[in-house]
């Protein structure tokens, strides 16, 4: 089945008419709320792909240790491989230095060409921090912003010019963020049903987020 659509996505390259979104996150880990979000945006506007794209560097500061990025790319394979529509790009990895959206997005641009339709898709979170953005008004020139609503994020307060060029995607709600399932992982709580069973499996084979002690204890009480 994967094999037929992407010669399909070939076609339609060839066409010059190809839709494709793309998910820049993080990923650390990848959960339900970017699968989802994902494949809402994908059917909502018609999108021929989904790209996830995993950074290298967080641009935005974050308080606990970003996990390396073999583990952060190895789940969200482990997380996309059942959908043919899903691919995962190591374009930001590849990349040294800050992962700015810009750069990846004229990369796609080098690649898919400018007729292809990109959507850059976010949570309501992300494109409220929109104005910090590296060359924010460059970037909203040369895409389409979708951003999926997001439990505590309100759109409401972006200012008129932004609401003008972004596409909100009401989904939802879907109260799940990464960091909320690190500390399920240090507090002992489960992730099941939170992230895929996949990525469940890496993260306990692996010891991720988590003393070995706890991850011991968390696989006694599932068997
Ligand atoms: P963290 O808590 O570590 O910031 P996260 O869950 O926000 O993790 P990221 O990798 O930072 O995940 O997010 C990647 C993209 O996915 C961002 O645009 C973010 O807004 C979006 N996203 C993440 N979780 C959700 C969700 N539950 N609903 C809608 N969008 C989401
Ligand atoms: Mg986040």
């Amino acid at each position: 089945m994967k094999t037929n659509y992407r010669e399909k996505i070939e076609d339609n390259q060839k066409n010059g008419d190809i839709q494709i979104g793309i998910m820049g996150g993080v990923f650390d880990p990848i959960h339900i709320g970017h699968l989802f979000t994902a494949e809402e945006a994908r059917v909502k506007f018609h999108l021929d792909k989904v790209i996830f794209v995993p950074c290298l560097n967080p641009t935005h500061k974050r308080n606990d240790h970003v996990t390396a990025v073999k583990h952060r790319l190895e789940m969200s394979y482990l997380a996309t491989d059942s959908n043919p529509y899903f691919e995962v790009s190591k374009i930001e990895i590849n990349r040294s230095g800050p992962s700015y959206t810009i750069d990846t997005i004229k990369e796609f641009r080098n690649i898919y060409g400018w007729d292809a339709k990109i959507f850059f898709i976010t949570g309501a979170d992300a494109f409220l921090e929109i104005e910090t953005w590296y060359k924010k008004d460059e970037l909203l020139n040369i895409c389409q912003f979708v951003a999926a609503t997001r439990p505590g994020y309100d759109l409401n307060k972006l200012h008129q010019n932004f609401k003008k060029v972004l596409q909100i995607m009401e989904i939802p709600l879907l109260a799940i963020s990464s960091t909320d399932i690190r500390y399920r992982i240090r507090n002992n709580l489960s992730i099941k049903y939170i992230v895929l069973e996949e990525v469940q499996d890496y993260i306990y084979q692996h010891k991720l987020y988590l003393r070995k002690k706890v991850i011991d204890n968390i696989r006694k009480q599932s068997s």
